[in-house]
């Protein structure tokens, strides 16, 4: 049994009740009228007249904070209990709670593998706590986490938070779920272990959330940005221990999900709905496979890395020459030069197959279009 992630929560929040709302204060189906259930709410200062824009009268009242069925329909997709799960403004806002309800502001200490996403050192930068770095290997396999590394540097540092992100962005990989559970069990009391999946869907592996019923420092990120097409509907979810769910909503906005981002998102969680999305993961799937080929087949490529998510990443002998052709055919890739150790890479988002024959014709001037077929099938 692992010990209660509670005590990993900053020691001043520790009794705190967050901000109570109208909404908090009294729950229930504002403008209901069954029997014994009010029926006139002036309990918020909402306006008693629906907006010109709003013809069907659906957001003149402030939300439900935690949509019951939200939190049901994403626990249902993420094979998680739904006290297990909070819903919020994307994965970016989970990452913001998370730091922020432990780590001490302007202290305390984080975790991250460069190159990885910039906003676990974003939200750590602007709380004021330091970012301990452990840069991925390039090993033979691609770029892959030296979990070891991590546990070491968190323990050293007294990182409160370690931040994995699997598949990784931008290198791809996926950290096995046995490292996970290893660096948890070594920072049992001492670090939440942050596994960001929001590329997970395109790796087909099993999430670590499997893992957060027996490790209760283990949290997991997930997203309906990417493979679910919603990324300007801004709904995530983070998934952990119960206790430390209700403490991240009580650091939540009181408002944090907008009605019409609730009412796509349970539309996107329809039955009907994810069987296209999972025709659309298989096709981006499939897409990311003749990225690689396209890739691997140019002289101008030094490396491709191999990818569990909805991009690629490779190494050029002349990007910024590259980069220009992109440009005039229209295109726009991720420079990743400034990155750590990629001072020659690009990262490739998957396209539909037309825009990925527009990307082979910048790669492969010489060559015919008559081919893409062939690339494909390997
Ligand atoms: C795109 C991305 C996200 C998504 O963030 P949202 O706020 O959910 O849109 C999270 N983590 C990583 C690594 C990403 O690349």
């Amino acid at each position: 049994m692992s010990s209660s992630p509670l005590q990993l929560v900053r020691g001043d929040l520790r009794g705190f009740a967050g901000y109570s709302s109208a909404r908090t204060e009294s729950p229930g189906a504002a403008g209901g009228g069954t029997p014994g259930q009010p029926s006139i709410w002036l309990n918020a200062n909402e306006s008693a007249w629906d907006s010109p824009a709003d013809q069907a009268g659906s957001v003149r009242r402030y939300p439900d904070p935690q949509p019951q069925r939200l939190r049901t329909a994403l626990a249902e997709l993420y094979g998680c209990r739904p006290e297990q799960l909070l819903a919020g403004r994307g994965s970016d806002e989970a990452i913001d709670l998370l730091v922020r309800a432990v780590c001490r502001p302007g202290g305390d200490a984080v975790v991250v593998t460069p190159p990885t996403f910039g906003m676990y050192a974003v939200s750590a930068r602007l709380h004021g706590t330091h970012v301990l770095e452990v840069p991925l290997r390039d090993a033979a396999g691609g770029l892959d986490t030296d979990v070891e590394a991590v546990g070491t540097a968190a323990q050293a540092g007294g990182a409160r938070i370690v931040f994995l992100c699997s598949p990784g962005n931008p290198s791809g990989t996926l950290v096995p779920l046995d490292e996970v559970r290893a660096l948890a069990r070594r920072l049992d009391g001492q670090s939440l272990v942050v596994v960001d999946e929001a590329y997970l869907e395109f790796a087909g592996t099993p999430s670590a959330s499997t893992l957060t019923e027996e490790l209760s420092n283990v949290l997991v990120l997930r997203t309906l940005s990417k493979a679910h097409a919603l990324a300007g509907v801004r709904v995530g979810a983070v998934i952990g221990d119960p206790d430390l769910i209700a403490v991240l909503q009580r650091c939540q906005a009181p408002y944090p999900l907008p009605a019409p981002s609730v009412e796509l998102a349970l539309a996107a969680l329809g039955e009907e709905a994810l069987t296209v999305t999972a025709e659309q993961i298989a096709a981006a799937v499939q897409a990311r496979r003749r990225l690689t080929t396209i890739l691997q087949q140019s002289p101008a490529v030094t490396r491709v890395y191999p990818s569990a998510a909805n991009f690629v990443l490779a190494r050029f002998t002349d990007p910024q020459h590259l980069l220009t052709g992109l440009i005039e055919a229209g295109i726009v890739v991720r420079d990743m030069r400034d990155k750590p150790g990629l001072g020659d890479a690009l990262r490739i988002t998957v396209g539909t197959p037309d825009q990925l024959d527009a990307v082979r014709a910048v790669l492969h001037p010489t060559s015919s279009r008559a081919a893409p077929s062939m690339e494909a099938t390997s």
